[in-house]
């Protein structure tokens, strides 16, 4: 019971990642407001993790709105009166290449992916500073960390969260509050699994170091830890769960070569 009493909000929490995570901190004892776009599932998810007795909450909230990070610390403050976790997991993925990227496209992107996250900060980061506690952590990507095709927006915005998280922790660091990420790799989710076609998930096999994908308790398992005590002080750090995805360069054996990178006897 490693977040016994502790409230926590989960931005995106309906599915996938977020809802791992939500789930492994109502296992920890944690109070859980999921903060999602699609209302429905939400209230399905909260309901689904509230069976033994658990307290958990569900709100529609479009963190890309300007007031939505606000209303989200406001419904949690009034149903549980403190705020001790945040983690902005809400996001959506894009694929266009920079060149063929609308403005509108880029801006969505950055709206909910960076703006989004920098909004729910803001709202729960004033409310942890009255507490002298919280901790706070941002959902990135491999995509902010390395060059990919099609990821112009999405690896930007992914990017600029990193350098949020060190921006915040430093600057939040004499109040009490710890800001860190956690960088997944490729993570089989519902909606992964729908996207990916067997190409996909064959070259994510090759390139990742330890030849598969990720699941959303690995990352749940990383959320835990800096939620935690364990974690006071780890700050402004970003955490890859991802295999060795970021480590690694070339991977052998290389596609059609029968070189395997190991010295020929
Ligand atoms: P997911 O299964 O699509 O779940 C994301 C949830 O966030 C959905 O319920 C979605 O609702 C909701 N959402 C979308 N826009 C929102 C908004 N404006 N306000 C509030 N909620 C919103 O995604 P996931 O794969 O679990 O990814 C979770 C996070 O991990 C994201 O930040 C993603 O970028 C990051 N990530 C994922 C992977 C991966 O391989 N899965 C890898 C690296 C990073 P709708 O479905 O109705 O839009």
């Amino acid at each position: 019971m490693r977040l016994k009493d502790r409230v926590a909000i989960v931005t995106g929490a309906a599915q996938g990642i977020g809802k791992a995570i939500a789930t492994a901190y109502v296992n920890e004892g944690a109070r859980v407001v999921i903060g999602d776009i699609n209302a429905d599932l939400a209230a399905q998810t909260a309901s689904e993790l509230a069976k033994d007795g658990s307290e958990v909450r569900s709100i529609r909230v479009d963190v890309a709105d300007a007031t939505g990070g606000q209303e989200l610390v406001a419904y949690t403050m009034r149903e549980f009166g403190r705020v001790d976790i945040l983690v902005n997991n809400a996001g959506i993925g894009a694929n266009k290449r920079a060149l063929e990227c609308s403005l509108e496209e880029w801006e969505r992107v950055i709206r909910i992916n960076l703006t989004g996250a920098f909004l729910c900060s803001q709202a729960a980061g004033r409310q942890m500073v009255k507490q002298g506690y919280g901790k706070i952590i941002n959902i990135c990507s491999l995509s902010g960390q390395r060059g990919g095709i099609g990821r112009a927006p999405y690896g930007a915005a992914k990017a600029g969260l990193e350098l949020l998280t060190k921006v915040m922790a430093v600057e939040l660091a004499e109040e009490g509050i710890n800001v860190n990420d956690i960088v997944p790799g490729p993570i089989m989710t519902d909606v992964g699994r729908a996207m990916h076609d067997r190409a996909t998930v064959e070259a994510y096999e090759f390139l990742v170091p330890q030849r598969r994908y990720g699941v959303p308790d690995e990352i749940a398992n990383a959320a835990v830890f800096l939620a935690s005590a364990e974690s006071d002080y780890v700050n402004g750090h970003s955490l890859n769960v991802d295999g060795g995805f970021q480590a690694a360069g070339l991977m052998y054996p290389l596609p059609g070569s029968s070189d395997t990178g190991r010295e020929k006897q």
